[in-house]
């Protein structure tokens, strides 16, 4: 099953809702067996909650052939066998092309003419767009339309981890759903025990900690399975050490991106996000995390005269490349673009 997201989410193998979905997964199917399905649903939130899992599902749900009574697709129909293979005619992916970080008029007019057919096997038809904030402006122009003519049978999910980047008139027009990190007892308890079954083995670093791995992770589920998953701690250690040497003078801001390059630069870059949420947290006079409690001292040391509006743009700009990186562009740019960024942040007189 393809689940590939575009923000941080690793692939998910089940063929059920994650246990923190499925009070939002019953409440859809019962809206199908009521005779109201929806047709444009906006699934939204944090990166790592599992939203591409939600909406490939919930349209293999929709085209197979014998799902169960909870709407559970089948697994083995033609249909089912035909979405796993990526063939089914009736599913349109949509998302920006490999060197490409929009959404193009071209690929939305295309919705419109899939939904100009009939199903190929009768049941539905599903168009699955993400991420949808990366749209242009004559794209969503054109999904407009769509949106405001509904196929009937087709389903149209727009995914994405920042819903406020779309334009009002889309939003307006969707039935939307919030992945929010599980933050009440069950929903949690259920997230951690989803996590600790799929911890790797112990590393270097000894047992993970599933739930400092979860705080870690902004409470998202599968963005703490990826955190264990793509070096995690060491890396995190090593970048944090990084920035102190840029901070003493000691480190050159090219040097250190090269370095990152050489180990691992998508876990890098993931760290540098974390610590620059962390510092601007501590900035604003805010709790740190878990992991950066045990930290805070080297953390405050850091912070020391930091201007804060420059910690949002280095914020944005880490967030920004996390998601570039997963297109393949130029990491070598973005690498030394944060860090001499940083450097300068941390050396505003230098
Ligand atoms: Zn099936």
């Amino acid at each position: 099953m393809k689940t590939q997201d575009p923000d941080t989410e690793p692939q998910v193998p089940e063929c059920r809702p994650l246990p923190w979905q499925v009070p939002l997964w019953r409440l859809l199917q019962q809206a199908r067996a009521q005779g109201r399905p929806p047709h444009a649903l906006l699934l939204h939130g944090p990166p790592g909650m599992g939203k591409a899992h939600f909406a490939q599902l919930l349209a293999q749900s929709a085209l197979c052939g014998s799902p169960d009574e909870e709407g559970l697709p089948c697994g083995h129909c033609r249909d089912c066998r035909l979405f796993a293979a990526g063939n089914h005619p009736d599913l349109l992916s949509l998302e920006p092309p490999a060197d490409k970080t929009q959404i193009h008029v071209d690929q939305v007019r295309a919705i419109g003419e899939f939904l100009a057919l009939k199903p190929q096997y009768g049941r539905a038809q599903c168009v699955v767009l993400q991420p949808a904030e990366a749209l242009n402006e004559s794209a969503a122009n054109s999904l407009l339309k769509t949106l405001e003519e509904p196929t009937p049978g087709a389903l149209l999910m727009l995914v994405t981890p920042r819903s406020a980047a779309l334009a009002a008139t889309i939003r307006s027009r969707c039935q939307h759903f919030l992945f929010a990190p599980p933050a009440t007892g069950t929903q949690r308890e259920q997230a951690l025990a989803w996590l600790r079954e799929r911890l790797p083995q112990a590393g270097a670093e000894g047992e993970w900690d599933a739930t400092r791995l979860l705080e870690l992770a902004g409470g998202a589920p599968l963005a703490a399975l990826r955190l264990a998953q793509e070096g995690g701690l060491e890396v995190c250690d090593a970048v944090l050490q990084d920035l102190e040497r840029l901070a003493a003078g000691e480190g050159d801001p090219l040097e250190t991106a090269e370095k990152w390059l050489k180990s691992d630069a998508k876990a890098s870059l993931y760290w540098l996000y974390h610590w620059t949420a962390e510092v601007l947290r501590l900035r604003l006079g805010r709790q740190v995390s878990a992991l950066g409690r045990g930290r805070q001292a080297r953390l405050a040391q850091l912070v020391q005269g930091l201007d804060a509006r420059r910690l949002f743009r280095l914020l944005d700009a880490a967030a920004e490349a996390l998601r570039l990186l997963d297109r393949q562009l130029n990491e070598t740019l973005l690498l030394e673009s944060l860090c001499i960024d940083w450097y300068e942040t941390l050396n505003p007189r230098r």
